[in-house]
């Protein structure tokens, strides 16, 4: 059995005095739910010490969203490893299609981050998905593999003991329009079927997929009853305390 597991990207939102505010509303409401499912927030680098501090003593994990793959050295404006994992990060999230369009991220990059993530313990949320005119095309299913065994490549099937996979259509990103119950279940079962053919039915039953895209108190429960959609990613419903708190019950 999956432990469902949801986790709020504040992309670059919130300041320090709201985000604060906001790590302590879901550390309560985190506190109120016990100990039925994995909650983790991925705020910005700059308040990431701050919002821990806030967590203190509560269940819900802190996230980055984002890393360099090599050692702490000269990469100017670069974070690495081992640096979230001194402030108390249990999370990164890699490969989001913010990154993959917008900063030119491509599979080979998302692959050498995974693995020094990975091999430093640090669990990773990777994400994969299609654009609108893929799907159009009918290539949602060749875009999904292509990233997966990108992002994936050379990886022991051990290491997906770390792995959270969250399925994110990019067309559901921001824009109001959720993939439908049909659409999610039948990318999540695509992607859980990839896997089994990679690592095995064992290894592919024991990893989470969450499904991020406008993700909302109104549909959350729909969603995350699913089968194979073992919980959410969420960006702007993270946001606040009195969207994000139903989420987290729906789960
Ligand atoms: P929205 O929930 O704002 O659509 O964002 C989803 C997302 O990109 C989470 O990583």
């Amino acid at each position: 059995m999956r432990r469902l597991f949801v986790a709020g990207n504040w992309k670059m939102n919130t300041n320090l005095a709201s985000g604060k505010e906001l790590a302590k509303g879901v550390a309560a409401e985190a506190q109120r739910l016990g100990d039925a499912i994995d909650i983790a927030v991925c705020p910005p680098f700059v308040y990431l010490s701050s919002v821990k501090a806030e967590l203190a003593g509560s269940k819900v994990q802190l996230g980055a969203q984002n890393t360099w793959f090599a050692a702490p050295g000269a990469f100017t404006g670069e974070t690495a490893v081992e640096m979230l994992k001194d402030i108390g990060c249990s999370w990164v999230i890699l490969g989001h299609s913010e990154r993959r369009q917008l900063l030119g991220e491509k599979d080979e990059l998302i692959n050498k981050k995974i693995a020094a993530a990975t091999s430093e313990d640090l669990g990773v949320i990777f994400c994969v998905g299609e654009l609108l005119e893929d799907r159009q095309a009918g290539r949602t299913e060749t875009v999904l593999e292509t990233q997966l065994s990108g992002g994936l490549a050379n990886l022991d099937a051990a290491v997906l003991g770390q792995i959270v996979i969250a399925y994110e259509p990019v067309w559901a990103i921001g824009t109001g329009v959720t993939a439908t119950p049909e659409q999610a279940e039948g990318a999540h079962a695509f992607i859980r079927g990839w896997l089994t053919k990679q690592y095995g039915a064992k290894v592919a039953d024991s990893v989470r997929i969450l499904y991020g895209g406008s993700v909302k108190a109104d549909n959350a429960e729909a969603l995350m009853s699913l089968p194979n959609v073992d919980g959410a990613l969420v960006g702007g419903a993270s946001l606040t305390t009195a969207q994000f708190a139903p989420i987290l019950q729906a789960a």
